[in-house]
């Protein structure tokens, strides 16, 4: 057996091992007797001097123009285009989604990082007159400080790129963990920033547990922004620790979002977009259909054609070209995605399609679940109220509009929504009356674009909304200044 490679962290330009030299294991969900590598399971003392690293490196940083550091950045967008395959690759070894996901997934991030260098380049004042004469009056936007990006597996490159680049175009330097099932995703975003040559303590980035490292660079004074993307349960505890030094923190947590299927629309392509937004990387997108809201009147026929597709869609390892969906990601995801299957089948729903762990030959030994879908969902069922975070998708049967707008909103989460409809009428009412961050008209419920800002309400998110201009807006800080010049 050849030797494990052994990653290591990325701090003030150079590479270290944790100081107590412990590592952990990442293992590919695809085949978990796999090691993919050996990370440094960093202690509380190399989370201090990283955030210390990144505070000695933030005067510099912040006193040099944003076009020089649109320059710096843009050196990593190079590579980041160059590498592209290498960077997919690490993603679906580690996460298991499909191979061309992860290729879209670092497009996503490509696009991001374009749209944010030059956003940084717009960090516009303004000038505003004032009662006296001969005062001069304007606004400066300036940078907070050292801030710190926590980001969860789903979209191990895509996400980080979306936080990280607006944060050090304002003039902030960072620290970055990355989560623990994807650290080699989050080593190869830090390998872009040393080969690019970054200076030295602007980007900085260890692994280890989301309870120590984690826990520090939110809680530590010196961290002025915190910008993290997970579960509600563990945003909702940051929120709390933010507080205590009025930390700005920007959260984009679970959903549970639904799309509304109305009889005056086509069937046929709704359906298409259902089963990418449901099933894609495994129904693990915060912004997955995870609920099928359909109006009686079709519900037969659109339940009947979705089975259909769901039962044609192939399990298999994402780096198989055939494969339409790959493993869930890690043992952990199983087992939950398992009991809510379970808790649907004793709540009553009835299981129209999947329900099982995919154990046959090679998926042995793999993180493998059948596309599932559960139809006669009550929309108090567990299956219908909890995030699942699987490709579990529930079916709720509704009499109008009216019903289908009150069943999608009765739910704690308010990430994103959709509506498939012909009828503008319907679509607006819609529209007005979703609760969520951003909704769809005849488009799936994960369609997004850098230029838009992407957040949810509820207990779907906290704090300003990422990418668009909000993005940026986070990160600084604005000094309003009163000049007499006489
Ligand atoms: P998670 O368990 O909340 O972990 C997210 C990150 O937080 C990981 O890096 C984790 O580190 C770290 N962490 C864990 N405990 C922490 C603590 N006490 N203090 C500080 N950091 C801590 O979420 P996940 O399981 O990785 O991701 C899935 C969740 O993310 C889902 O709920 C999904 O809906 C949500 N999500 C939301 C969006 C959005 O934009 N709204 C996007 C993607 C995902 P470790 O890995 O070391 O535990
Ligand atoms: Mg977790």
């Amino acid at each position: 057996m050849s030797e494990l490679k052994r990653f290591k962290n990325y701090m003030d330009g150079q590479w270290f091992d944790a100081s107590t030299n412990e590592t952990f294991e990442q293992r590919n969900p695809a085949k978990l007797s796999e090691v993919t590598g050996l990370f440094p399971f960093s202690s509380k003392d190399d989370t201090l001097k990283i955030i210390e690293s990144a505070q000695k490196a933030f005067s510099d940083w912040k006193a040099i123009s944003p076009a020089k550091r649109a320059d710096y950045l843009r050196s990593v967008l190079v590579l980041m285009v160059q590498r592209k395959d290498e960077i997919s690759k690490i993603i679906t070894l580690e996460n298991g989604k499909i191979i061309s996901d992860s290729l879209s997934e670092v497009n996503s991030a490509i696009n991001e990082m374009g749209f944010q260098i030059n956003e940084g380049l717009r960090l516009f004042g303004e000038t505003i007159p004032v009662s006296i004469e001969e005062v001069f009056a304007y606004t400066v936007k300036e940078p907070l400080g050292v801030v710190s990006v926590i980001s969860p597996w789903n979209f191990p490159f895509n996400v980080p790129v979306r936080k990280i680049t607006p944060a050090l175009m304002a003039g902030n330097t960072c620290v970055f963990k990355p989560a623990s099932l994807t650290p080699q995703t989050g080593y190869i975003l830090a390998k872009l920033f040393d080969d690019a040559g970054i200076p030295a303590g602007v980007f900085n980035m260890l692994t280890g547990s989301g309870n120590e490292v984690g826990n520090i660079i939110v809680s530590d004074p010196r961290i002025k922004a915190v910008s993290f993307t997970g579960s509600t349960e563990v945003g909702m505890e940051i929120l709390k620790k933010t507080a205590i030094y009025a930390t700005r923190t920007q959260l984009e947590l679970g959903g549970k979002n639904a799309t509304v299927i109305l009889e005056d629309t086509d069937i046929d392509s709704a359906i298409k977009d259902v089963i990418r937004a449901a099933f894609a990387c495994s129904g693990q997108w915060c912004t997955s259909t995870s609920r099928v809201i359909v109006v009686k009147k079709v519900a037969q026929e659109f339940t009947e054609k979705l089975v259909e597709a769901t039962n044609s869609i192939i399990v298999g390892n994402g780096f198989d070209k055939k494969a339409g969906m790959g493993p869930v990601c890690g043992a952990s995801q199983v087992e939950t995605i398992m009991k809510y299957i379970e808790i649907g089948k004793k709540e009553g729903a009835k299981l129209l399609a999947g329900g099982n762990r995919v154990t046959n030959n090679d998926f042995q030994d793999g993180c493998f679940i059948e596309p599932t879908i559960f139809g006669y969902v009550n929309q108090n069922m567990k299956i219908a109220q909890e995030e699942i975070f699987g490709p579990v998708l529930s079916i709720i049967t509704v009499e109008n509009l009216e019903e289908a707008i009150e069943v999608s909103n009765d739910i704690k989460y308010g990430l994103c929504s959709s509506i498939y409809t012909n009828n503008i009428n319907h679509a607006m009412r819609f529209i007005e009356q979703t609760e969520v961050g951003l909704t769809h008209v005849n488009l799936m419920t994960s369609f997004k674009e850098p230029q838009l800002p992407f957040g949810g309400i509820k207990e779907s998110g906290v704090g300003l909304p990422e990418a668009g201009k909000t993005g940026i807006e986070f990160f600084i800080k604005y000094k309003t200044v009163y000049m007499k010049y006489t």
